[in-house]
């Protein structure tokens, strides 16, 4: 039985990090048999190298490769010393050394270019942004080879084989099974223990790609389902996943067992703990997943299953997301008008901007929705072309963007059917003096969302919070 294990950034962040990881990879190898590592990025918070590599990017567009220059000795430094900590000077500490330093080089060879031509285009940014798993997987496998344990370090651009959606690629299905499989059961059957990067992946025409900042989560959950693993296991800082992010609120409790469900809706609505895209893939096989505390490994955790006992109207967590911006079309004369909301999201796709959440008065007076504050001035401009005449009859008053939202989300598959949960949920809002301008309850009747003001979103969490532990 087989036996992923995705390593998160923090897990794999400094040689003390390292060093325990390897002892939880060598002790659950002996239990199942095998195993499949997947690893991040060093990450010690909160330094994340691949912010680093990213923000370095960013500098050269700028025409800033004195940015760049002082990068480089941090990125060294922060690799090296992992390396000079697990590996006897010698060699294999040299070779490896230089590895880094090549990557290094090609980090700053690209960001010359693009400072030179002051463009960086989504698969440029993608070559640097995944580097920072290339080095970390290698100095991982280094480390554990020379603990006696078999590995070898693999690119997921041999395994993963994605579409050519660069920064947020995904991955196509049967091509990176057979892929995945060809390249990882013959170690497997050798007893050699792969360590794949996360976050990658490649196009048929091997360009690497990106699966999504964070998309580490989503690496494991598809290689778990190319390999068909027996389990699935996401380590990471915390004791798995919380009633509430734990830097919001620091009494917040983990929950032992969630529904796939349950975890989508929170990690879709910002909890940060699993990439939102992670459950797709282990659900399709009914592969169990598992968040761990790599600090803790002795805590259960979070289990992830299809199904579990339910009480009645519980909310299980809450959660928020930020940096949003409420779009709103009104107008008394929208009754009559044809299609409004089918042209108005028409426009919104144009844009590449994602929906979070739609809410319509019942009247049909307002459509309105929430998208990324960076989507929303280009949201507004394709709408008021598409609305043109509707607005010059006044058919349409107004289309408004509310910058400096968030949305506020209750989870709890206990909530379906139940009456009254989403009344307390919105009295505790209001007791808090909390006003909410918006609402929407997920079809799956499993979450429910509400738009507040950004500045509110923390009280709301916290109100909320306090309401799940007394219930
Ligand atoms: P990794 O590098 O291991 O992938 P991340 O930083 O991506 O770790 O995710 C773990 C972090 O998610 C935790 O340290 C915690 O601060 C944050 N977090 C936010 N919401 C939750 C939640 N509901 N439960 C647990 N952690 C959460
Ligand atoms: N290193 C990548 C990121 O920071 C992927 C991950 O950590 O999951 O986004
Ligand atoms: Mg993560």
């Amino acid at each position: 039985m087989t036996l992923v294990m995705k390593f998160g950034g923090t897990s794999v962040g400094s040689a003390e990090a390292m060093r325990q990881t390897a002892d939880i990879i060598e002790q659950f190898k002996k239990e199942w048999g095998s195993t499949v590592v997947i690893a991040s990025a060093m990450g010690s918070k909160p330094v994340k190298v691949t912010d680093l590599l990213l923000n370095g990017s960013k500098a050269a567009l700028a025409g800033d490769m004195d940015e760049v220059t002082q990068l480089l000795p941090k990125l060294r430094t922060i690799h090296f010393d992992a390396i000079e900590e697990l590996i006897p000077a010698g060699d294999k500490q040299t070779a490896l050394k230089e590895e880094i330093d090549q990557y290094l080089t090609y980090f700053h060879n690209i960001c010359q270019a693009i400072s030179f031509l002051r463009e960086i285009s989504p698969r440029a940014s993608d070559a640097i942004g995944g580097m920072g798993e290339q080095m970390s997987i290698r100095i991982l496998a280094a480390y554990m080879s020379e603990r006696g344990t078999p590995t070898e370090a693999i690119d997921a651009t041999e395994l993963i084989v994605t579409d050519d959606n660069f920064t947020n690629a995904t991955p196509l299905i049967d091509e990176t099974n057979a892929q995945t499989m060809a390249r990882l059961k013959p170690l497997i059957e050798q007893g050699i223990t792969p360590i794949v990067t996360g976050f990658i992946g490649a196009t048929t025409d091997g360009i690497t790609t990106t699966l999504g900042r964070g998309g580490s989560d989503y690496s494991a959950a598809i290689i778990g389902r190319a390999i068909e693993a027996a389990e699935v296991w996401i380590w990471t800082d915390v004791d798995g996943v919380m009633s509430t992010d734990p830097r919001i609120v620091p009494d917040a409790q983990t929950i032992p067992e969630l529904t796939y469900l349950e975890v989508s809706e929170l990690a879709f609505y910002g909890a940060q703990v699993l990439h939102p895209r992670t459950m797709r893939p282990v659900m399709q096989l009914g592969i169990p997943l598992r968040i761990k505390n790599t600090f803790n490994p002795d805590s259960p955790g979070t289990v992830i299953v299809k199904e579990r006992e339910l009480k009645a109207g519980n909310i299980r967590a809450v959660t928020g997301i930020r940096e949003l911006s409420m779009i709103s079309v009104e107008g008394r004369g929208m009754l009559g008008v044809h299609g409004v909301a089918a042209r108005a999201f028409k426009s919104v796709a144009e844009s590449e901007a994602s929906v979070l959440l739609i809410s319509q008065s019942s009247s049909e007076q307002s459509i309105c929705f929430v998208v990324q504050q960076k989507n929303s001035a280009d949201v507004v401009q394709r709408l008021e072309t598409e609305f043109a005449d509707e607005i010059k009859v006044r058919n349409i008053d107004c289309i408004a963007a509310n910058e400096n939202v968030a949305i506020l989300t209750v989870v709890g598959s206990g909530m379906q059917g139940v009456p009254g949960v989403s009344g307390r949920f919105l009295g505790a809002l209001g007791d808090s003096s909390i006003s909410v301008m918006a609402i929407a309850q997920g079809s799956s009747e499993c979450s429910i969302s509400v738009v507040v003001a950004e500045d509110q979103v923390s009280a709301g969490i916290q109100a909320i919070h306090k309401m799940i532990l007394e219930q």
